[in-house]
């Protein structure tokens, strides 16, 4: 069983990719031969200052160390260093529909939140990240909800190239936890948290301080009503409700039995206690690991070694499937 799965390094982290994306990927480490990498590639698609990248991704990788990820159990590196990434992407470009590529909803969200230039690697992005997974013939994708379109474009590039060139590549299955696979903006419920795209106090980051974590779960837009239970008009209750449930490993009807007739004051009481006891431990790690910036590009490069290893294996089989270069 191989678990393949990438993260931005954009911004800092936040509650939603924590439990989305990062916790699947620790406990993949128990389940199978688990794969990670931090997607520097993906993060050019959009404006970014080129020395700020670089420190973003050590941000993102220490925050991965901190949350349990063990270069130990687990292969962890930087994407742009193990080349195969982009010349699969460019193979696979071949079998991949541009009008596939045109319904994907992340590049018509992405495009429009731009001011100026809507690059073509932007449009592109899906491709690469088929590239990601594909390269390492991964069998599962732990990711958050939204990612779900995503993994569905790469099965059935994976099937298109199978069916063109003969069986060369894992069709993947996507994994999203049963609670807490769209968190929602604290600010604005209606959208999911995110490092680009969301409100600034509807975000917690994982390395916010314990008193501003609290802040912002406390100040969560709510409805005017006073029962805690999920409901279609209750879209920050039931935020609320997903997230304890999540971190307590629970069913948010647990968390509704529980919370009943205490209101809301009390309740965002308690999940703001919650996320900061669950979030000051990783945070505390960090701090340590990222003052190792020589340390952490060791334990990336270790880790690319080993990707490189699979990929270039992958990437033999998929240009003599295609005729690409001579026969070896
Ligand atoms: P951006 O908004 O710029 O795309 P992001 O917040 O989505 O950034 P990514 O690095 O793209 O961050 O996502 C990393 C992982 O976190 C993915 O698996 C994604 O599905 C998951 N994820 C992102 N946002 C959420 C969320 N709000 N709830 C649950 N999972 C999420
Ligand atoms: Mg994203």
């Amino acid at each position: 069983m191989r678990i393949f799965s990438g993260i931005q390094p954009t911004g800092r982290k936040h509650l939603g990719n924590y439990i989305g994306a990062i916790t699947q990927y620790v406990a993949g480490q128990d389940r199978g031969e688990a794969i990670y990498c931090v997607v520097d590639l993906h993060a050019i698609t959009v404006p970014h200052e080129a020395a700020a990248l670089r420190e973003s991704v050590y941000d993102t990788a220490a925050t991965l160390l901190a949350a349990g990820l063990d270069p130990e159990r687990c292969i962890f590196f930087r994407q742009s260093d193990v080349h195969e990434h982009t010349e699969l992407c460019w193979l696979l470009s071949s079998v991949t529909a541009f009008g596939e590529l045109n319904r994907m909803t992340q590049f018509k969200d992405k495009a429009g939140a731009q001011r100026d230039l809507v690059s073509a690697g932007l449009f592109v992005y899906p491709v690469l990240q088929a590239a990601d997974v594909l390269a390492y013939r991964a069998n599962e994708v732990p990711v958050g909800e939204d990612q779900r379109q995503h993994i569905e474009l790469m099965r059935d590039v994976a099937e298109r190239f199978n069916g063109r060139f003969g069986e060369t590549l894992v069709v993947p299955e996507l994994r999203v936890p049963p609670v807490g696979a769209r968190i929602m903006d604290l600010q604005v419920p209606e959208r999911k948290m995110s490092t680009t795209g969301g409100t600034e106090h509807g975000t917690v980051l994982v390395l916010d301080e314990p008193a501003v974590v609290a802040k912002k779960i406390r100040a969560a837009v709510t409805d005017s009503g006073s029962d805690v239970v999920r409901a279609p008009d209750k879209a920050g209750i039931s935020n609320l409700i997903e997230i304890l449930a999540s971190i307590r490993g629970t069913r948010p009807e647990e968390i509704e039995r529980e919370f009943d007739g205490s209101g809301y004051g009390a309740f965002k009481q308690a999940v703001a206690d919650a996320v900061v006891h669950y979030l000051a431990p990783v945070r505390e790690r960090y701090q340590e690991l990222r003052a190792d910036s020589a340390g952490l590009e060791q334990t990336l490069a270790n880790g690319a070694e080993k990707a490189r290893a699979i990929a270039a294996d992958t990437l033999h089989d998929v240009r003599q499937a295609m005729g690409v270069g001579p026969v070896r």
